[in-house]
């Protein structure tokens, strides 16, 4: 797993403003600072050494415990929706690799993530501290509990495909927070995102269907 990479840096370099540069011309992606944070973060160390050339290839790849770092284009879909703001508390839960999480620490001021298997929340701490990410607590257990002891959550975010918003998450979530979850089954799950308004009242709304590893 991940590690510095071998790879001449510049071609790795090009192939992610390649993906940047096809977002921006579809207009797939649109919030600014989302596409900077693409262009900061090394995917290449969060994804397997032996897969590293394909760090900017638009699919999924394995990291371990049978899970998956989601493809690019799909977790800046997310953060797009997710639209986190400098000063925000944000809670992830599915840390897997650690690469969504490095990007959410770019864009907020503090980052509270869960997973569930530990090889991996361990894994993705040591890449974490590696990327230079400081803002990050990772906490190892079940993310459909969220994170009591650190709520409320201006932003939430679940990597992984949930039958049902857990209340928990619903519950932790500040007025005025925004939080975006795949619900529904593995395969065709609606990317959802739900705003809480300042009167604690939810409105839902779905952004396309995709494919995610379940929440258990
Ligand atoms: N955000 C990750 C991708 C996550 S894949 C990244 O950037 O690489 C989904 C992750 O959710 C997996 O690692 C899986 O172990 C985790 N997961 C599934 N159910 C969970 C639960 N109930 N609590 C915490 N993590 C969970």
């Amino acid at each position: 797993m991940g590690g510095k990479s071998s790879l001449p840096e510049a071609w790795l370099t090009r192939e992610k403003q390649q993906l940047h540069d096809r977002w921006v011309a579809r207009a797939e992606i649109h919030s600014r600072r989302v596409l900077e944070a693409f262009l900061e973060v090394p995917r290449e160390l969060f994804v397997p050494v032996a897969m590293q050339t394909e760090s900017y290839v638009d699919y999924p790849l394995p990291i371990g415990a049978g899970q998956t770092i989601s493809q690019p284009t799909t977790v800046m879909l997310m953060l797009d929706l997710l639209d986190p703001q400098s000063g925000d508390r944000v809670l992830e839960i599915g840390a897997g690799s650690g690469y969504n999480a490095a990007l959410l620490a770019r864009l907020a001021k503090e980052v509270v993530t869960v997973e569930r298997h530990e090889v991996l929340a361990k894994q993705a701490e040591t890449l974490l501290q590696r990327a230079g990410s400081r803002n990050i607590r990772m906490l190892c257990g079940d993310g459909k509990l969220g994170a009591p002891d650190h709520a409320p959550f201006d932003r939430i975010i679940i990597t992984a495909a949930a039958h049902v918003v857990p209340q928990p998450l619903l519950d932790q979530l500040a007025p005025g927070g925004t939080l975006v979850a795949p619900v529904g089954e593995t395969h065709g799950c609606w990317m959802t995102r739900i705003c809480k308004n300042p009167q604690g009242t939810l409105e839902r709304s779905r952004h396309g269907r995709f494919s995610f590893v379940p929440l258990v």
